[in-house]
């Protein structure tokens, strides 16, 4: 399905460099120490100042490409604004610095900010021993939760600080961005209450996570919401994009611009349904209840290193409760304490 969409720009800005990708609209790329390599930032001019939406990860090395950026694409312009899709590293992680630096407020809904300052300090629910606790009870193996303990505070690692004061978004409010004025698509499943911007007059939506090119968003489930079934959040979430011009230019955090929403999210949708049409079968066929563990080299057919294989117990665990909330099969405690599934 993937054909059906159109890239109008073949490569990304330089590092340190910008692309105009629609009438003061303008694109940065930032680095990512893991394999999803690389987010995509925008700025949008207006008067007097820049907004920017995301802010890449809090490290050294976006930290010194945000300097050769305020020497040159924002030179002689304030930035005035700072929008956050959602609260994860590589959109979240600069915030807090460029809007003590700049002046300026961050703007993002409330279930973000929230969420991120319990990951950072390690709220109840959002700490990474509830973390473990649930991918024990969900059969990972010691040897694996002892490397995901040894992590730590991965988060905190990305995003240094977090903004302690926000200025709130809703959705389906209208925003200004920039010289633009966009209303706000709130989406679920991939972060609690993400934040995509859809400026109708442009044709432009800036996606977030909520709608990649490539690579279909990382849906998983948390501790603090262990039964929940995020990906019926999501898959509900994209009917809002499905309904949007085929025109419209989309902005995404990972990938290039591209056009073509209802073929991509025909694909999410058909990539989604296969999945869970091949895992109710292997449960069907197991013989046994299988736990999410179990299921992940069904899942993902390929090497993972420790992020990867941590986003993808959580995915399994919410393809699974996806399954069990549609009645297609059981959930029930094995004696050992393990969250298994089976068919009815
Ligand atoms: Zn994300």
């Amino acid at each position: 399905m993937s054909s059906a969409l159109t890239f109008p720009f073949d490569a990304p800005p330089p590092p340190g460099a910008t692309r105009e990708v629609a009438p003061g609209v303008h694109w940065l790329r930032m680095p990512l120490p893991f394999a999803l390599d690389h987010i995509n930032l925008w700025l949008v001019e207006g008067a007097p100042g820049w907004t920017l939406i995301d802010t890449g990860l809090g490290d050294p090395a976006t930290r010194a490409l945000w300097e050769r950026h305020f020497e040159r694409a924002l030179a002689g312009r304030p930035l005035e604004r700072i929008v956050v899709t959602h609260y994860h590293p590589d959109h979240a992680g600069n915030a807090a610095w460029l809007a003590s630096r700049c002046g300026v407020d961050v703007h993002m809904t409330m279930a973000e900010f929230l969420t991120g300052h319990a990951i950072h300090a390690q709220s109840s629910g959002y700490a990474l021993a509830d973390t473990v606790a649930l991918f024990r009870s969900h059969g990972v193996d010691d040897e694996h939760l002892a490397a995901l303990g040894a992590r730590g505070n991965a988060y905190r690692r990305g995003v240094p600080e977090l903004p302690r004061r926000f200025a709130r978004i809703y959705a389906g409010e209208r925003l200004r961005v920039g010289a633009l004025e966009a209303r706000v698509i709130a989406g679920y499943g991939h972060s609690p209450e993400h934040a995509a911007l859809h400026a109708a007059a442009h044709d432009v939506l800036v996606s977030g996570d909520m709608l990649l090119p490539r690579i279909s968003t990382n849906v998983s489930v948390w501790p603090a919401e262990a039964l929940a079934d995020p990906l019926a959040r999501f898959l509900g979430s994209l009917d809002a994009f499905a309904a949007l011009p085929e025109r419209t230019l989309v902005l995404p955090s990972h990938g290039l611009p591209f056009r073509g929403i209802a073929a991509r999210v025909a694909a999410l949708h058909e990539h989604h349904a296969a999945r869970l049409a091949e895992l109710e079968e292997a449960i069907a066929g197991a013989g046994a209840p299988v736990s999410a563990a179990d299921v992940v080299p069904l899942l993902f057919r390929r090497e993972l290193d420790m992020q990867q294989r941590f986003f993808a117990i959580g995915e399994a665990i919410a393809h699974l409760n996806h399954l069990a909330a549609a009645g297609r099969v059981m959930r029930a405690m094995a004696p050992d304490g393990t969250v298994r599934f089976a068919t009815n």
